[in-house]
């Protein structure tokens, strides 16, 4: 694992050069966002806290896909106490439930990744965990949340943008590296979510895949645009067809 400090706060952990997750430095420790892949990489992301000087204090989640909750069931067993928060959506999805209710846009789910630990909090917008703020971003997945931290603005984005390959919002393919458009649920959501993140005038984004960026607002805007048109085209396609 590559490890990159991004702040005083925010360190980037790299998984095959492609799958981050982020340890946020907090006064009682490390709050560890995301879990990357399964196969090993918990005692990898315990080693890196560990050089760093801190222990793991708390789990947060982005969204239930393999690449982010991969290894929760690990480092779960090895730090029973440690609290895991998720949102109450996404909670459905880490325990294999890839059903819709009926207000939400019935888009087939491409498919989570179901974990045996139980999250010990359901999160939502607007909730605290330490420096952090939830930031609800359903799109990529139902319940797919960021997190704004409060002291320097640095949003963790989790899949809601990718930076590897180019940014882009979820839902737009990027060739170099699809996997986030592939395995997103609602484009029309994921670009309102993008919309409400880059209101929220970040100073650094941190995603899930690729670089953290700083002063990312021209890029993010630049993404919002690209998903912009590709939506219209596509509308325009349907007008056409019925
Ligand atoms: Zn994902």
């Amino acid at each position: 694992m590559k490890v990159k400090a991004s702040s005083n706060h925010l360190f980037q952990l790299t998984h095959l050069g492609a799958i981050n997750c982020y340890l946020v430095r907090e006064d009682d420790g490390f709050t560890l966002i995301d879990t990357a892949w399964p196969s090993g990489q918990a005692q990898a992301i315990m080693q890196e806290a560990n050089k760093l000087g801190l222990p793991i204090v708390r789990i947060l989640l982005t969204h239930a896909h393999i690449d982010h909750v991969g290894s929760l069931d690990a480092l779960h067993d090895a730090l029973p106490d440690v609290p895991v928060a998720i949102s109450e959506r996404d909670a459905r999805l880490l325990a294999g439930d890839l059903s819709l209710d009926p207000s939400e846009p019935q888009d087939k789910q491409p498919g989570g990744y179901t974990c045996k630990t139980k999250p010990t909090h359901l999160v939502h917008e607007g909730d605290r965990i330490g420096s952090l703020e939830v930031v609800a971003t359903p799109g990529h997945t139902p319940g797919h949340i960021a997190f704004l931290d409060t002291r320097d603005r640095t949003l963790i984005a989790g899949d809601a943008f990718q930076t590897l390959g180019g940014v882009a919002v979820s839902g737009t393919i990027k060739l170099l590296f699809p996997l986030p458009a592939l395995s997103n649920w609602q484009k029309e959501l994921s670009l309102e979510s993008a919309r409400k993140l880059l209101a929220l005038q970040p100073s650094l984004l941190a995603v899930g895949h690729g670089r953290v960026l700083s002063n990312p607002q021209p890029a993010m805007e630049r993404a919002i645009r690209v998903m912009e048109r590709s939506l219209a085209r596509e509308e325009r396609k349907q007008l056409h067809v019925s």
